[in-house]
């Protein structure tokens, strides 16, 4: 077996070896491996003219006869991109819906934009639209807050504060769970209790420092940005989620010695963080691969913050239709009400949609679309076999050589 698998090494270096340097971008390309890939810096910045692959080191040939030797997760990416794109472009027609107003910043957004982000586990990524363009994190921003607080305090001491129930109410819904506790950590008040777990002996400076961090680590550096117009509209308007607030200090739910202020402070400003859909989907991709960036392998979050976090957000991320979602989709999400949505495949990918018109729920039309009508075409629904006949495709990669003999 050894052999074999050296063998391919040996062949597809051969192969490599008789490319010019476009030619291997040009390769990569197709298989999701992008020109910004900190991965192959050594490449793209080598000399055109005096290219051989041999100037390459070690780990950037071993990296590209992994590429071409059809090893990662989704081996045909380019088949996998034109699917994706047959989809998107179907999706693009839906102009039903209409752009969130509750938040005066929100209502100058542009409900034409639209783009589509997708990075794989392997770092494939596919972009269509306006994927470069920053918009407010908003909700988008939940997970990651749960997964800061999880890594700072553990899972017990999170949900001494927070349910693991789905609220069946509007996510601004003034209401607690019957134990006077916010019902899970994707709707407001449960945010909220994230964001006053949060390192709350800090200065609100410092605090919001700690959140950004992570998102410079989860997005390579590439983000995130701050919409202060956002930040100061929402915090002069946030008068549900204050009373909210006050409603949860009264009685006491918040840890002792909260201070109100800095909590709402913090919350507003992760919510009008900013990012594209290129970033989000890199965020998306973490956490489809156990909380490890895909590019610069580092270790962000535990496997069990990871496993908390997929978990809630696959019955509580889509508002009131999270059950729906859960059922027809299938898959862990989170949306926003700038409209973003954030899907993640658990082992395989993540996937950011950005558009801003929102269906009566608060889910960007387009983005719960393009969801329904990917688990329709890909078996990525949670609960789709990956044995016996299927209508749906299966795009990832199978280790059918694994070898389970302990
Ligand atoms: N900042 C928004 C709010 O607190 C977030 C809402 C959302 O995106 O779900 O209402």
């Amino acid at each position: 077996m050894v052999k074999t698998i050296k063998n391919i090494s040996e062949n597809t270096f051969q192969a490599l070896s008789s490319l010019s340097k476009t030619d291997i971008i040009d390769l990569l390309h197709s298989k999701g491996i992008l020109g910004d890939d900190i991965r192959l810096t050594n490449l793209f910045k080598s000399d055109e003219n005096n290219f051989s692959i041999h100037q390459l080191n070690e780990k950037d040939i071993n990296f590209l006869i992994k590429v071409f030797s059809d090893e990662l997760i989704i081996p045909n990416f380019h088949s996998f991109s034109e699917k994706i794109t047959e989809i998107t472009k179907l999706v693009e027609s839906n102009c039903n819906g209409s752009v969130a107003n509750y938040i005066p910043e929100l209502k100058s957004v542009d409900p034409k934009h639209f783009a589509v982000s997708i990075c794989t586990i392997d770092g494939q990524c596919y972009n269509f639209g306006d994927s470069e363009t920053p918009f407010c994190v908003q909700s988008t921003c939940k997970p990651i807050n749960y997964c800061i607080a999880l890594e700072s305090l553990g899972e017990a001491k999170v949900h001494q504060f927070i349910g693991k129930e789905p609220s069946g109410q509007r996510f601004n819904e003034v209401a607690l769970n019957k134990d006077g506790l916010p019902h899970n950590p994707l709707i407001n008040s449960g945010a909220m209790m994230c964001c006053a777990l949060i390192k709350p002996e800090d200065t609100i400076a410092e605090r919001f420092d700690y959140v950004k961090k992570y998102w410079s680590q989860l997005t390579l550096n590439r983000g995130p940005g701050f919409d202060q117009a956002t930040y100061e509209s929402e915090k002069l308007t946030a008068h549900r989620n204050y009373a909210l607030a006050h409603l949860m200090q009264e009685i006491q739910a918040f840890p002792k010695n909260t201070s109100i202020e800095n909590t709402m402070d913090l919350y507003i400003r992760n919510c009008s963080l900013t990012l594209t859909t290129s970033n989000l989907s890199l965020a998306a991709a973490t956490l489809a691969n156990g909380g490890i960036n895909p590019f610069s392998q580092e270790k962000i979050f535990s496997n069990e913050t990871i496993k908390d976090c997929l978990t809630i957000m696959s019955f509580c991320g889509m508002y009131d239709f999270s059950g729906e979602f859960a059922f027809k989709v299938g898959i862990p999400a989170k949306s926003g009400v700038s409209g973003a949505i954030m899907l993640v495949i658990p082992n395989v990918m993540g996937i950011c949609v950005w558009s801003p018109n929102l269906d009566h729920y608060g889910n960007s039309v387009r983005g719960v679309e393009f969801a329904t009508r990917l688990t329709e075409t890909f078996n990525f629904h949670n609960f789709d076999s990956l044995v016996g006949n299927s209508s749906k495709i299966d795009p990832r990669r199978h280790f059918s050589n694994a070898n389970f003999d302990i």
